[in-house]
């Protein structure tokens, strides 16, 4: 029998940037905080000397053991769901920090038009421009009002950036000057300026130099050492929770982070929750632990998976359009959203492509959101066009041009010769929801506790392939102009369906953000409309993708939800916002 323990102020499924920031900004405020974390305890000396690439990006040391819980995929509602078992498929974040540790740091704000999609979009092209199944909808917060949050996630992880020539208000700059560049990055940014484009320096959560953020934290210069996607940063270089809120949320002596604890429920008495349910995992024994608020910020598939499991919320049914849990699920997926584009191969030009950092690189925003006009067009939002110097490491770098043996005498000499001569630019664009693509519970399997998987059922729409088709021209239009000598595009077939791999770990949706609760999980302040001291955090309250990466918005709404939980607790409780009925399928 689970023993229950004594009550604290707010208890915390994951340390992630979601989970973190929140636990720094309510210790800071004196209350009392228990995060539980499945994973085990890691801090920057464990990374020392952790270049490993077999370790880390071959067998994915850092992710969840995909044999011990993982998501199933299907691309039709008829169709039985498989088990996603290769981490290469689906890189989930799973020890202390979480994904938000062995990121990238490419920290990008989204666009105006993404938290009004919908009514920007019928404002400018009328509503018979949204495609039947688009379940796109307003977020119910406007740009502006996310702005100060953003600045203030910018100032924590310590961003190096130089200002979008196409972006919006900002209340500040970077709090730190772009990282160096390269020949490289300067040659795609002359390319894509001769074409007429804006390219920036991509942001990045890599310091350029040494940086102590307003909490006190100092996050070191980074070295460029290109172990960045995949590792924990040994030189405590890159804005992480580790190095920054989980620091501080402990120095102020509120804090607890219980390791190898795997939440398993939400207990409530269905209108408040009253703790959550773990495991110990390395004693078995399981516990209760109370709070007056309960904080959901396990990533996508967890937060899902637990109010689903905890009958929180009305499921979604495909079929009828009807119920909330599980719906827009959404993502950057791999073979129409991340990976495709570009790769020239130069005859006469070398570079020093070994070193670089998660995102060091530029990037081109002329056709992201609803940038582009979008009148003759047969999708809506964009892509990003962006060149990344991420540095390559020994065992992945072995590009050939397209017709190359793939092994043999002609292989070695292509290999060795284009080692250093071979960039890739790449269009990422924004998969939008549509009424058949969602999570539910999986009727077939289980995990090692006996819980039901999450299962996702995916399947692209025409517009999504149009969209990245689109994007994969422009890529080879800036590769021609950089002056390769071939020119590989990483293509999208007309007839592309989801290959059962994710690869990037942008999944988002489930428990969506809005304003009205026929529609929506949960409050801008990330607070569930049928259990108010619930809070759901991460990219599962995000109704669509943008073309941007997802985590300093993640980052942005923690913030913002974690001034929503102190007015909650200073307060007498209620709901932050008041619920109002929309127009939004
Ligand atoms: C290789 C890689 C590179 C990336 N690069 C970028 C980038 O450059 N820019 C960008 O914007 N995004 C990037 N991302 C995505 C980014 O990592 C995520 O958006 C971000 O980390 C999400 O933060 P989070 O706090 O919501 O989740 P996480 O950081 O994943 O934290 C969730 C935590 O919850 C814990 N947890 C889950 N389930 C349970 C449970 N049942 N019980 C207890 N604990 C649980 C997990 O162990 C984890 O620690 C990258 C992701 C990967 C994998
Ligand atoms: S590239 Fe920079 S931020 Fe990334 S791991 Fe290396 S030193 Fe750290």
């Amino acid at each position: 029998m689970a023993k229950e323990l004594k009550k604290v102020d707010a208890v915390i499924v994951g340390t992630g940037w979601a989970g973190g920031i929140t636990a720094a900004e309510l210790t800071k405020k004196g209350y009392k905080v228990v995060s539980l974390e499945r994973g085990k305890e890691q801090s920057r000396e464990d990374f020392i000397g952790a270049k490993d690439e077999l370790k880390y990006s071959i067998r994915y040391d850092m992710m969840q053991d995909l044999s011990k819980d993982t998501v199933t995929t299907r691309t039709s509602m008829d169709e039985t769901a498989r088990p996603v078992r290769n981490n290469s498929h689906a890189r989930i974040g799973n020890d202390m920090g979480g994904a938000s540790v062995h990121w990238n740091g490419v920290s990008l704000r989204w666009l105006p038009y993404d938290f009004e999609i919908r009514s920007k979009t019928i404002e400018r092209y009328g509503e018979s421009k949204i495609p039947e199944n688009c379940t796109i909808q307003d977020w119910g917060i406007t740009y502006d009002e996310l702005e100060p949050y953003y600045d203030k996630f910018e100032k924590t992880a310590g961003v190096s950036g130089e200002v979008n020539p196409l972006g919006h208000k900002r209340s500040d700059g970077y709090p730190n000057p772009p990282l160096k560049t390269t020949p490289s990055i300067e040659l795609f940014k002359k390319a894509a300026t001769n074409l007429g484009y804006h390219p920036y320096r991509l942001p990045a959560a890599n310091m350029s130099q040494q940086y102590t953020n307003p909490d006190g934290e100092t996050i070191n210069a980074c070295m460029y050492c290109a172990f960045c996607e995949e590792y924990g940063c040994d030189f405590g270089a890159k804005g992480d929770p580790i190095v920054t809120v989980l620091e501080t949320a402990k120095k102020t002596g509120n804090f607890e982070i219980r390791n190898e604890s795997t939440v398993t429920e939400v207990i409530h008495d269905g209108t408040k929750a009253i703790g959550l349910k773990y495991i110990d995992n390395i004693t078995g024994q399981e516990f209760i632990q109370p709070a007056d608020i309960v904080v959901l910020a396990g990533f996508v598939f967890t937060n899902n998976k637990l109010l689903l499991k905890s009958k929180i919320g009305k499921p979604y049914n495909p079929e009828t359009g009807e119920g909330i849990i599980g719906k827009n699920f959404t993502g950057h997926f791999s073979n129409i959203s991340t990976y495709i584009g570009a790769r020239g191969f130069f005859n006469d030009e070398k570079w020093n492509l070994s070193m670089g950092t998660g995102a060091l690189g530029a990037t081109v925003d002329d056709f992201s959101g609803d940038n582009m006009d979008h009148t003759d067009l047969d999708f809506l939002h964009g892509y990003e066009i962006r060149y990344y110097h991420l540095g390559q490491r020994p065992i992945d770098n072995n590009h050939v041009p397209e017709g190359t043996p793939a092994w043999g005498k002609e292989y070695k000499e292509k290999n060795l010769f284009y080692h250093n001569r071979n960039l890739i630019i790449r269009a990422k664009t924004g998969f939008l929801p549509n009424r058949y693509t969602y999570l539910d519970l999986d009727p077939t399997y289980k995990d090692e506790l006996g819980d039901p998987l999450i299962r996702a059922t995916v399947h692209y729409e025409e517009q999504d392939i149009k969209r990245a088709q689109h994007g994969v021209e422009r890529c080879k239009e800036i590769m021609t102009e950089m002056g390769a000598d071939i020119v590989d595009l990483i293509d999208v077939p007309d007839d592309v369906k989801f290959d059962h791999k994710f690869y990037t770990n942008h999944f988002l949706g489930g428990a969506i953000m809005g304003k009205d609760p026929a529609t929506s999980a949960v409050n801008t302040y990330s607070q569930m409309w049928d259990m108010e001291n619930l809070f759901v955090l991460g990219g599962s309250s995000f109704p669509h993708n943008s073309n941007h990466d997802p985590t300093e918005t993640i980052g942005a709404f923690a913030y913002r939800a974690s001034e929503g939980m102190i007015t909650y607790l200073e307060g007498d409780g209620g709901l932050l916002v008041e619920a109002k009925q929309t127009s939004n399928a």
